[in-house]
């Protein structure tokens, strides 16, 4: 993805890695009519005629949002070093730092970090491995955190990859006070700075939230979760077996498909393939997506 620019905000990808699950073990309902009706207007090498012949390819990049002197990073994908269930991601070794870098960026330099929902591909580079202990990556942000995922996670006796990744990438930020929880009550939209603000976006996870941002040009949307994959966009009922609540899911991702069109949104989402950002533009009953070239 280029950097996009919109007004005095600038919004550039640091990419992590792909992972590509079965996809019909990740959207079960999904048909090849729902495939057919996506090869529409988007192609890509994971897709094929049928569910059974389809990958759901998934980028994991994070955002860093720059406006004003200032650097946001939206979502913290896997990190390095971490013991995790998927082999993709287990004690993953990628050179996402030097891609932050290679927009002229240490991790010194990042003054916010926002993670849309605590699992455990959104929170993963919060921290790194410091002789043999998990510190904070962004010596001087701010970071926030949803207050009913924190609690969820914090509760949770499964022992999961997003309980692993709440110890080693949550807790030890929060411990070294440089957390701060967002109270589920963000129905009041919650401003975090000059035209950055959070919304619900709940159902995916307890306290899944979408970042907005808008600064003298068209507005932007970060939905986190909301929305994995184009296939969605055709079938936005479809279930999704990483939902926590699927019927939640369902009604989120309804709304803010919605509101992308209605109010002309630029999406950045969180595992869209390269080039990631665009539009939804609504398709009869349902919805497409148009990429930034
Ligand atoms: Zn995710």
């Amino acid at each position: 993805m280029k950097p996009v620019k919109l007004g005095r905000m600038t919004v550039r990808k640091i990419f992590e890695m792909e992972s590509g699950p079965p996809m019909p073990l990740i959207v079960p309902g999904v048909t090849a009519d729902d495939l057919a009706r996506l090869a529409v207007w988007h192609t890509d090498d994971s897709l094929g005629p049928t569910p059974e012949q389809s990958a759901f390819m998934m980028s994991m990049h994070s955002y860093v949002l720059q406006l004003d002197g200032s650097n946001i990073l939206v979502d913290a994908c896997n990190g390095n070093h971490k013991q995790r269930s998927i082999p993709d991601v287990n004690q993953a070794d990628t050179p996402f730092l030097a891609n932050l870098a290679a927009i002229g960026l240490t991790t010194d330099d990042i003054d916010l970090v926002l993670c849309t929902h605590l699992h455990f591909d959104h929170v993963g580079w919060n921290t790194r491995l410091e002789n043999g202990r998990w510190v904070p990556t962004f010596a001087n942000a701010r970071y926030l955190f949803s207050r009913r995922d924190f609690e969820h996670f914090g509760r949770q006796q499964i022992e999961d990859d997003h309980l692993r990744a709440f110890r080693d990438s949550v807790l030890p930020v929060y411990d070294a006070g440089r957390a701060e929880l967002i109270e589920p009550d963000i129905s009041v939209h919650r401003q975090i700075g000059d035209g950055v603000w959070l919304e619900p976006a709940f159902g995916h996870s307890p306290g899944n939230f979408s970042v907005f941002a808008q600064a003298d040009g068209e507005r932007a949307i970060f939905w986190g979760d909301v929305i994995h994959h184009p296939v969605q966009l055709v079938h936005p009922a479809l279930p999704m077996s990483f939902d926590g609540d699927p019927e939640q899911a369902r009604q989120t991702r309804q709304r803010i498909l919605r509101m992308a069109v209605e109010t002309q949104l630029v999406c950045f989402p969180a595992h869209f393939r390269d080039p990631s950002a665009g539009r939804v533009l609504r398709d009869g009953d349902c919805y497409r997506y148009r990429f930034l070239e």
